[in-house]
């Protein structure tokens, strides 16, 4: 007798507020005898599970216990050849720094059929929150995303190509590195005067945004005390933000954008 084989859902579940799951991501949901999720995932994502099957948070915040990734993809394998139903739940998309492309790859290598549900990613959610259209034709020809937080040993973006491109820049993982991002961009040839805007929890209630500069990026971050997660952005595309919807007033004019 052969053993059913399984399926693995990596799934994407949006930047945060669990309204913006896909209708897709919530029947994958679903249908899974097990769930895997990282701590970005909104706790109401799970509200759409069976009753009764297996949740496992396998977290892996910068600088918190994590869960090895081996360690996760060794997991997927065994349930999915033990023939249930995997969803791999990720903040996000899957695709977009989430490691889901060494998931899938893993899993292909196993045999394993793996489908991918794409999410609303938080480097378009979070902008569009203060109404900033990333590729708005007027002021750009595309959006580059990039990590503000390269893998250790890894070379990270190059930024002075970046700040040559004329591309909206859209860095993830990056307010801890600010400060360097700013001199490294500065250096390359971008305008320190260049509007910049952080969004830290987007879509969540805890949401809190900032609009400022180039220049004064680390500034304020610190100032405001924006924490992970949060999504910087920086172009022109930044001075149609409603600054009704980022904090506080006076900063915003003390920016001088
Ligand atoms: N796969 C995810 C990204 C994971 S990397 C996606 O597609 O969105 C983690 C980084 O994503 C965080 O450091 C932060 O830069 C960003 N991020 C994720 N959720 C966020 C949110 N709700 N608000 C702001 N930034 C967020």
């Amino acid at each position: 007798m052969t053993l059913q084989r399984g399926k693995v859902y990596l799934v994407g579940a949006g930047p945060g507020d669990p309204e913006l799951l896909t209708l897709k991501a919530v029947r994958a949901i679903a249908a899974a005898d097990v769930i895997l999720h990282d701590d970005l995932v909104h706790p109401a994502v799970l509200d759409h599970a069976r009753p009764g099957v297996r949740v496992i948070a396998v977290g892996k915040r910068g600088g918190c216990a994590s869960t090895p990734q081996a360690f996760i993809e060794r997991l997927l394998a065994q349930e999915a050849l033990a023939g249930h139903t995997v969803a791999r739940v990720k903040g996000g998309d899957p695709f977009v720094f989430g490691r889901g492309g060494e998931e899938l790859a893993r899993l292909r290598a196993a045999g394993i059929d793996v489908e991918a549900i794409a999410g609303i990613t938080a480097g378009v959610a979070a902008p569009a929150r203060l109404g900033i259209a990333v590729t708005h034709r007027d002021h750009t020809s595309g959006v580059a995303f990039v990590t503000g937080h390269a893998k250790p040993g890894g070379a990270g973006p190059d930024w002075d190509a970046l700040a040559r491109s004329r591309l909206t820049l859209v860095v993830y993982m990056g307010v801890a590195n600010a400060a360097e991002i700013r001199s490294r961009l500065v250096h390359g040839g971008l305008a320190a005067t260049t509007p910049a805007a952080v969004i830290q929890d987007a879509s969540l209630a805890t949401e809190r945004a900032v609009v400022t500069t180039l220049d004064a990026l680390a500034h304020t971050i610190e100032r405001e005390r924006i924490g992970s997660p949060a999504i910087i952005v920086i172009g022109e595309v930044v001075r149609a933000a409603d600054l009704a919807r980022a904090a506080p007033a006076e900063l915003v004019a003390t920016a001088r954008i």
